[in-house]
């Protein structure tokens, strides 16, 4: 997952491959919740890991369900045929939604002492008609803040199941799903109904808790979308195990990349066109917009066809959450789109007609939106606009936008706060990068070079993990050659170039986080010593090792990113990188790093010997005829020998920032 402050998406090009999806949240949340109603144990395969689920899981914890999570199968204990918590608890709903509303609905029907709060936007999100329809049938819910708003208490309700139970169905689906779930709790010894009011939206939603409820044991009548009835007697019974679908609204986005991109298509593992997710119509839309797709049990395949894409006016009351990636489509359409019948969009995790209008219109589009609709305009060629996309801490803005990065005008995209894809897809931007492609000149590579213990490694991995990039430590390299030519019996003399060249060309280096593993072993603690660093030097003035080495040094140029320390990353493997830093320290200061650094991890040091080491090896690392140990012409130099760590990666922060600049 991408933790930065901002993801900078390279201008990207094409896309191919197969991409894995994670479990649907919609199903992920309702199935918990389900096999913690039940009696006995329910196992849950490839189920969601993200937010929602997590908040969800705590609450299961906390009432007392066994809750055992190995990967994505986890192992739930119900709360069926045992005694519910008398005591006071409370529970954290985060942003959850989808376990806000069903939560709220089985405690109140069963009763106790609850309290259920979350983040400030949960407290902006209505749940009025949920509150309303369980006092209804006498639940006991308090307001703890706004009317008709969370945070909620609950406690012991006095239930009254003889009359229809009225809940309004053109709000949020989730309030009739929630009473669906909660009601067979009460109906042992009587029928109960439920009557909507008002035009039922996000029906399939409702499907989906249908055909839920019947592999747990509970068949509701469906009376058209207007009555429900849940039949005396009916008892919530563990399927024992079940598996959740992938997420079909997550694979909005990837079959929007497979009608966007050019390349060989898009390969979608996890759902089939024959889901039970009512986002799966998106295909339809994509289909109508230029689309072309075909499936087989759990899987789908996208391809370009019409392209430009067709621009459509279309009703999505049936697919609320996966009509956003539409809107993003429609940029690249010969018309304008019009999405109709979005009202929903509204009360979600942000207003998101206004956030997709507003983003776009960053991006240079011309947007109108109504209460419940919104017309995007294509955005030719010529006109697109570096934008910086504010995500309001809501997934699918963030997801629906990087699509943005294939405009023809390559011009990259920058995604504000990224982890917010975390509530449905915590490995979103991964995926993405998996099967995007683009030309290795697009990707930006920031360059660091420097003398020996000037701390290059350090600033260059932090700026790294500020920007959300890969990390190129060709030291390292170096150091593995000579490694591997020592152990190999060569000498590290220009007798044995050719061999240790051989060697660097098939160096079977692995870097996992700060260890460094050759064939498998791991030989960081060998290579990091004084010996190791001067075994380096010496097999890098040797210019067939230096030849050989290139080409793995060029492979870490992946998206979205690269940071690469070294001595000759600006001058010769990067030249075009768009920024440089030459880093430089005072020789006393470097070996005083050193001697620091080598005493924290228990080795014995000697400054001087270790200043008359340093110095010898920058005087062969800058004399070498080869790559020679200098600033590029356009670095910028940076002396830290008095700047702390962050102060020199805020330096490079401001001189990155800018050269990309997002308006
Ligand atoms: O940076 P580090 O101290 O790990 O590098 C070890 C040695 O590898 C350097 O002294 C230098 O001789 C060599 N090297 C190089 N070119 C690079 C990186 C390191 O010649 N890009």
């Amino acid at each position: 997952m991408f933790s930065t402050a901002f993801l900078d998406l390279p201008a990207l090009q094409g896309a191919s491959g197969t991409v894995t999806l994670p479990g649907s949240k919609s199903i992920s949340n309702r199935v918990l919740l389900l096999s913690a109603l039940c009696e006995g144990t329910t196992v849950v395969h490839d189920l969601l890991d993200s937010d929602d689920t997590r908040v969800m899981l705590a609450a299961l914890r906390q009432l007392g369900c066994g809750v055992d999570v190995a990967g994505t199968t986890v192992t739930i204990t119900g709360l069926g045929g045992r005694a519910w918590p008398a005591e006071a608890i409370e529970f954290f709903m985060g942003n959850a939604g989808t376990a806000m509303r069903p939560l709220t609905a089985a405690l109140a029907v069963q009763g106790g002492d609850f309290t259920l709060k979350g983040v400030p936007r949960m407290h902006e999100r209505p749940i009025g008609d949920l509150v309303d329809a369980l006092r209804e049938l006498g639940c006991a819910i308090d307001y703890l803040g706004n009317e008709g708003y969370p945070p909620l208490r609950v406690r012991q309700p006095t239930l009254r199941l003889d009359k229809p139970i009225p809940v309004r169905g053109d709000v949020s689906s989730q309030f009739l799903t929630a009473l669906l779930m909660a009601l067979p709790l009460a109906a042992q010894d009587r029928a109960i109904n439920i009557e909507v009011v008002g035009e039922l939206i996000s029906k399939p939603y409702i499907e989906i808790t249908l055909n839920l409820l019947a592999r747990y044991g509970i068949a509701v009548e469906r009376h058209g979308w207007k009555r429900f009835v849940i039949p005396a007697g009916s008892r919530y019974q563990s399927p024992g195990s079940i598996h959740v679908e992938a997420d079909a609204s997550s694979a909005s986005y990837f079959i929007a990349l497979g009608a966007i991109a050019q390349g060989d298509g898009i390969r979608i593992h996890g759902v089939g066109a024959d889901s039970i997710q009512g986002d799966i119509r998106f295909m339809d839309a994509a289909a109508q917009m230029g689309a072309k797709i075909t499936s087989g049990p759990n899987w789908l395949e996208i391809q370009r066809g019409a392209w430009p894409l067709k621009g459509v006016t279309l009703d999505c009351n049936h697919i609320p959450d996966a009509a956003m990636t539409l809107a993003v489509m429609a940029l690249y359409a010969d018309g304008p789109t019009t999405l109709r019948n979005i009202a929903s969009w509204r009360v979600k995790e942000t207003d998101r007609i206004a956030a997709m209008a507003i983003e776009s219109r960053k991006l240079g589009a011309t947007v109108e939106e109504g209460p419940d609709w919104i017309t995007i305009h294509p955005l030719p060629t010529g006109k697109w606009q570096r934008a910086s996309i504010h995500t309001y801490d809501d997934h699918r803005v963030a997801m629906c936008f990087s699509l943005a990065a294939f405009n023809a005008d390559q011009v990259p995209v920058r995604i504000e706060d990224p982890k917010c894809v975390a509530k449905t897809f915590p490995d979103y931007f991964e995926a993405l990068f998996s099967v995007a492609t683009t030309e290795a000149t697009h990707i930006p590579v920031i360059c660091i070079d420097g003398p020996t213990a000037s701390g290059k490694g350090t600033l260059a991995s932090r700026v790294a993990t500020q920007l959300g990039y890969h990390y190129l430590d060709s030291g390292a390299l170096y150091r593995v050659t000579a490694h591997a030519a020592l152990q190999a019996g060569l000498t590290l003399e220009a007798a044995d170039e050719r061999k240790i060249a051989d060697l660097a060309r098939q160096l079977p280096v692995h870097f996992e986080g700060e260890q460094v593993l050759l064939g498998g072993m791991d030989v960081t603690d060998a290579i990091r010593s004084e010996q190791g660093g001067m075994n380096a030097s010496k097999v890098s003035v040797l210019p067939a090792v230096r030849e050989a080495l290139v080409q793995l040094q060029h492979s870490f140029r992946r998206l979205p990113g690269l940071l690469a320390d070294g001595r000759d990353m600006g001058t010769v493997i990067f030249p075009n990188a768009p920024l440089k830093v030459f880093l430089t320290a005072s020789a006393a200061q470097r070996a005083e790093r050193r001697h620091k650094q080598l005493i924290s991890k228990g080795f014995s040091a000697n400054i001087d010997s270790l200043r008359a080491d340093l110095e010898a090896r920058d005087a062969r690392d800058m004399s070498r005829s080869v790559a020679p140990l200098k600033p590029a012409q356009d670095a910028l130099q940076l002396d830290n020998s008095s700047l702390t760590i962050e102060a020199s990666v805020e330096q490079v922060m401001v001189w990155w920032q800018s050269r990309q600049v997002f308006g």
